[in-house]
């Protein structure tokens, strides 16, 4: 965000990741376009290095005239996580902090953001062995409540859902389609989702595994793992003071979105681009928003989409945000990558 000396002064904190190439990019011999400089800058599309070629024994400039000149660009975000950066390491840079803020009093919000295959889902959910980003907070949100037990009572309740083609399901307890009601003193609120209580972060995995095989998944021309749906897991706190029983709720959403791929890379035909365009209507808006937020605008148009109405409450005033934005190193993923620097510096301004 916006830097007086070392000093932040925005509500957004943008990180980057980039993930490690994969067995396929590898094998192919892709070029790397990403060069992480430092804790804070990348180089996108940086010069390769040019062999030297001789033409009768004198060296020749080997420039290929038809390829187009590299773009050397240079992004600054508040972090940003080579690839051999564990999910415990972006945890410590990016979301450790948010959790003072939730016990503070503010509504908290955590986006993976970037296209199909580029790390969202393993820097949210992980693995086992590597629990993402919305265990590792959660453990951390615990840790903080310890300390906190002599002057205040904590009740925890979580729940899952997706946003899939505009309607959201429940994760946890599939049902039928919910719908959004805007409350005045509640906020949004989603009468039929099902609200959890959970003793500590392992139920906590337990809850997100499940939720996490009950999203809607289509393999795709594109990538066989492409998710069209943007899984939305939110924890709500309630705060109690022991001594003059003063509450206060607080709520820490954590957001695995869609694919940031254009519909069209996916070669999508009938039914399938329907659900691109939708997808496209919940990250228009979700980018929309964040161009207003950016500009200090006072409309925010978040009635635009099922995601952006469902975090009205968590996005920008009173909030603080971190966005995760996912890239590929490989120039197999070039436009995307490329796409996802542009709107994470983007959100950068907020
Ligand atoms: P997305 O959710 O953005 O579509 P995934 O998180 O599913 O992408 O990642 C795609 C693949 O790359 C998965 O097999 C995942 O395990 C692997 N992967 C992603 N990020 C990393 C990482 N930082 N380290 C190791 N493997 C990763
Ligand atoms: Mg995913």
């Amino acid at each position: 965000g916006g830097r007086i000396g070392s000093q932040t002064t925005s509500s957004m904190r943008v990180v980057v990741r980039v993930r490690p190439q994969n067995a396929n990019e590898l094998e192919d011999n892709a070029r790397s376009v990403i060069q992480v400089i430092d804790e804070n800058t990348l180089i996108f599309d940086g010069k390769e290095e040019t062999q030297p070629f001789f033409f009768r024994g004198s060296k020749q400039n080997c420039r290929d005239l038809q390829k187009k000149p590299n773009k050397e660009l240079d992004f600054k975000f508040d972090r940003v996580f080579r690839c051999d950066s564990s999910n415990a390491d972006v945890f410590e840079g990016s979301t450790k902090d948010i959790v003072r803020s939730l016990l503070d009093g503010y509504n908290c919000s955590v986006f993976a953001y970037g296209a199909t295959g580029a790390g969202k889902t393993f820097t949210m959910l992980g693995r086992k062995t590597s629990p993402g980003i919305t265990y590792l907070t959660i453990a951390e949100l615990y840790r903080q409540m310890e300390t906190l037990a002599s002057e205040k009572e904590f009740d925890l309740g979580v729940s899952h859902l997706e946003v899939y083609n505009e309607n959201v399901q429940d994760l946890i307890q599939p049902s039928g389609p919910l719908h959004l009601r805007e409350d005045n003193s509640y906020g949004v609120r989603i009468p039929g989702l099902s609200v959890h209580s959970i003793r500590n972060a392992d139920d906590l995995f337990a809850l997100m595994a499940q939720g996490n095989r009950n999203r809607t998944q289509h393999p795709t021309d594109a990538n066989a793992e492409s998710s069209r749906s943007h899984s939305v897991f939110q924890l709500y706190v309630r705060m109690t003071n022991k001594l003059d029983r003063t509450m206060k709720i607080m709520k820490l959403s954590m957001i695995d979105l869609a694919g940031s791929e254009r519909a069209s890379a996916t070669r999508c035909k009938g039914m399938r681009f329907t659900e691109g365009a939708n997808i496209n209507k919940s990250l228009l808006a979700l980018g929309n928003c964040i161009n207003s937020l950016a500009d200090g605008l006072k409309h925010i148009p978040y009635r635009d989409s099922k995601l952006t109405r469902l975090l009205k409450d968590s996005l920008g005033g009173n909030c603080k945000t971190v966005m995760i934005a996912n890239i590929s190193p490989s120039s197999t993923s070039y436009e995307d990558t490329y796409n996802t620097l542009k709107y994470a510096t983007r959100a950068k301004t907020i």
